[in-house]
C-alpha cells in the first residue's frame, strides 16, 4: 500500500472527522515550536489509545505518542506519520489507591483529586507540566518538602502498578520492577511499550499539610522557572551533573542571554532556553550545540540533553550567538537568597 492509501486507511478506521491532516504541533508542546504532523489524532480513552497505536503498527505507519509535549522538541519540518495526542484522562479513587489513564494531567487534575480525597504522595510534583504517561517515561521528580529539601523524590515511590500495551500489541499488567526507573529514566526510553493507565498507592494526610507543600513548591518554582505562558520552554535542557549542576557551568561560562533567533538562554536559569516568539527548532538545536561545545572547551564537562527530539529537523543554526541583556528588574532565586542571608546577618 502506498503512503496516500495507508493514510486514507488510518482516517477511515479512526474516523475521518477525528483524524486531521497537516496539523501544526507547536501549540501542543510547551516550547511552542515545531512543524506539522501529516496525521493528528486525539485518543480520548485508554481503549482509543490502544486501538490507534495497534492500527499504526499494523499498517506500518510511523507514529508518535504526545502527552503535554513538555519534554519533546518537534523538528521544524514536522512529523511524517501519525501523532497520537493522549487525552485519555479518566481517574478513579478506591481507598488509598488512585487509578489514572495515562493521558491524565498530573497537575492540577491528578494532584487535586488526590488532595481532595485526603491522599498524599503526589503533591510534590505540583506545577510540573506532565501527563501520567510522560511522568512514568521520565520518572517525574522534585525536591523533598521544606525546610530540609534533603533529597529528590520520584514518582516511582508511589507507583503501585500499570497497564501497558507491549510492542507486540499485548495488554499486560506490570509492577514497579518492570520500569527499571532511574534519574530521568525508565524502560520506556528503550522499548516501544505504551502506558495505558497507572495505579498510585498513596497514604492519608491532612489537606492542610498537602496544601502547604504545594504552596512552598509552587513558590520555589515561580522564583526559578520562566513562566510557561509568557516564556515557553521545555524545562531543563541538560541532565543534572551530580554535585556541580549543568546550569551553574553554563552560568559560569557567561552564556546567559545567548540567542539564535528567538531562542535564548534565559537569564532566570542558565539550564533553560526560552522561545521568545517565532523560535525554530534549528535555532534551539544550534544553541544547544553551541552551549555544549563552549562548556566542554571551558570546563571539560560534556553536557547531555534530557529532552526527546521528534520528527524532521533542518540543519542546526551555527555561528556566534547574539547576547541579550538581562531584563531590567529580574532577580534570580540565588540573588534573593543571598539578599535574605545578608539582611539576617546585619
Ligand atoms: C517548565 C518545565 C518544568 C519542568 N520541571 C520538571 C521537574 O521539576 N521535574 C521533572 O521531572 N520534569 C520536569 N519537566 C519535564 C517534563 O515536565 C516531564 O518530563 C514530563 O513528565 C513530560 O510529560 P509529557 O506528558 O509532557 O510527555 P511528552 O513530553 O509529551 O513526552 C515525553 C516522552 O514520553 C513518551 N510518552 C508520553 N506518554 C507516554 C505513554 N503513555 N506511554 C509511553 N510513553 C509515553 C513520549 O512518546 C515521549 O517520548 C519540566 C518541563 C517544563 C516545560
Amino acid at each position: 500500500m502506498n503512503l496516500h492509501a495507508t493514510y486514507q486507511t488510518v482516517c477511515r478506521t479512526l474516523g475521518t472527522e477525528r483524524v486531521r491532516r497537516n496539523v501544526p504541533l507547536a501549540p501542543y508542546t510547551t516550547m511552542k515550536l515545531g512543524g506539522p504532523a501529516d496525521l493528528y489524532y486525539e485518543a480520548g480513552s485508554a481503549e482509543e489509545l490502544s486501538a490507534s497505536v495497534k492500527l499504526a503498527r499494523t499498517l506500518g505507519v510511523p507514529f508518535f505518542l504526545l502527552g503535554c509535549g513538555a519534554n519533546v522538541v518537534v523538528g521544524d519540518r514536522g512529523f511524517r506519520g501519525l501523532v497520537i495526542r493522549n487525552m485519555a484522562r479518566h481517574i478513579h479513587v478506591d481507598g488509598t489507591r488512585i487509578t489514572a489513564e495515562s493521558g491524565t494531567i498530573v497537575y492540577p487534575d491528578l494532584i487535586e483529586t488526590a488532595v481532595q480525597a485526603g491522599l498524599s504522595g503526589l503533591e510534590h510534583y505540583v506545577g510540573i507540566p506532565s501527563t501520567v504517561g510522560g511522568a512514568l517515561w521520565q520518572n517525574l521528580h522534585f525536591l523533598a518538602p521544606p525546610p530540609k529539601r534533603e533529597r529528590t523524590m520520584f514518582i516511582e515511590e508511589v507507583l503501585a502498578e500499570a497497564t501497558v500495551l507491549t510492542e507486540s500489541n499485548v495488554i499486560r499488567e506490570v509492577g514497579l520492577d518492570y520500569f527499571k526507573f532511574g534519574y530521568d529514566y525508565s524502560i520506556l526510553h528503550v522499548c516501544d511499550d505504551i502506558v495505558l493507565s497507572a495505579v498510585f498507592n498513596l497514604f492519608p494526610a491532612s489537606e492542610a499539610y498537602m496544601r502547604s507543600v504545594m504552596h512552598a513548591n509552587l513558590t520555589w518554582r515561580a522564583l526559578r522557572h520562566p513562566p510557561l505562558d509568557s516564556e515557553p520552554s521545555v524545562g531543563s535542557i541538560f541532565k543534572k551533573i551530580e554535585g556541580i549542576g549543568a546550569g551553574r557551568l553554563i552560568d559560569e561560562c557567561g552564556l546567559k542571554g545567548a540567542s539564535y533567533g528567538d531562542i535564548t538562554v534565559t537569564h532566570r536559569h542558565a539550564n533553560i532556553m526560552i522561545n521568545q516568539g517565532a523560535g525554530r527548532a534549528a535555532d534551539l538545536q544550534g544553541l544547544i550545540e553551541y552551549v555544549r561545545d563552549y562548556v566542554a572547551r571551558e570546563t571539560g564537562y560534556r553536557l547531555e540533553t534530557e529532552i526527546d527530539f521528534v520528527g524532521e529537523f533542518d540543519p542546526p543554526t551555527t555561528g556566534n550567538p547574539v547576547y541579550h541583556p538581562r531584563p531590567a528588574g529580574l532577580v534570580t532565586a540565588e540573588e534573593l537568597a543571598a539578599r535574605r542571608k545578608a539582611s539576617m546577618t546585619q
